[in-house]
């Protein structure tokens, strides 16, 4: 079991965590920082800024995500076309912009289970004037967490000497592989998040309105219909 030492990275080798919700601490913002009219401009009318059109810069990415909460950001359908009126997208799976700018929205799928997701989650925050956590992955961790209940070298076992089929199995020790951190984290345990939106994967119109209530700069809020754990 001496290659797992290659490759086990533990979590405690970061700098502290800052937990919890809210706006105004180390790393977040308050939605008024958005130079933006109220209520949401309506489509095709634009922000406008003297005679330019001000479009925020909105970046998500996946960490240990499914990609299905960035499903059901597509799943706002039409709206997408009055979003992409008040939006201009940075790094994200639609632009395929490798690394995140300066933004005004940072929004994350996934928790964190190796080296390079800490990493970009580091970089969305150090960019993102708000950072949004998108599903139950990047709340709490979700499905991927369910490895916690095992160590990590049991896990890698099982899944590269144990599984039937396997000859001659060994553990990925390339050195461009991401180090897998010991335990699977949700995003507020590294760094400050803004806001939440729970679900599994959240539903497109629990993202519309969190987007809309920060374009027009309202406190988000999801009403007892848009909001689950499930
Ligand atoms: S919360 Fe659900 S849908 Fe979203 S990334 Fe995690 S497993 Fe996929």
């Amino acid at each position: 079991m001496n290659e797992l030492n290659h490759v086990v990275t533990e979590l405690n080798e970061l700098p502290s965590p800052i937990y919890g919700r809210g706006v105004g601490g180390e790393g977040g913002v308050s939605p008024s920082a958005f130079p933006l009219p109220s209520p949401l401009p309506q489509a095709g009318e634009g922000i406008s800024e003297g005679n330019e059109v001000k479009k925020l810069k909105v970046a998500t990415t996946s960490l240990a995500g499914c990609f299905g909460c960035h499903m059901s950001f597509l799943d706002i359908d039409e709206r997408l076309l009055e979003l992409v009126k008040l939006v201009e997208f940075d790094r994200s799976p639609l632009t395929d912009i490798k690394h995140c700018g300066p933004c005004d929205i940072g929004i994350i799928e996934g928790g964190l289970c190796n080296a390079e997701n800490v990493h970009v989650l580091r970089e969305f925050r150090a960019n993102c004037k708000i950072l949004i956590a998108l599903g139950a992955c990047a709340v709490n961790g979700g499905l991927p967490a369910q490895r916690n209940h095992l160590s990590l070298a049991t896990i890698l076992e099982e899944v590269y000497h144990a599984q039937h089929g396997l000859v001659s199995g060994f553990i990925p020790n390339d050195p461009e592989l991401p180090l897998p951190l010991d335990k699977v984290h949700p995003i507020h345990e590294v760094v400050k998040v803004d806001y939440f939106i729970p679900g599994c994967p959240p539903s497109g119109d629990a993202i519309w309105q969190v987007l809309t209530d920060l374009l027009a700069e309202r406190e988000p809020e999801l009403g007892h219909g848009l909001i689950h754990y499930d």
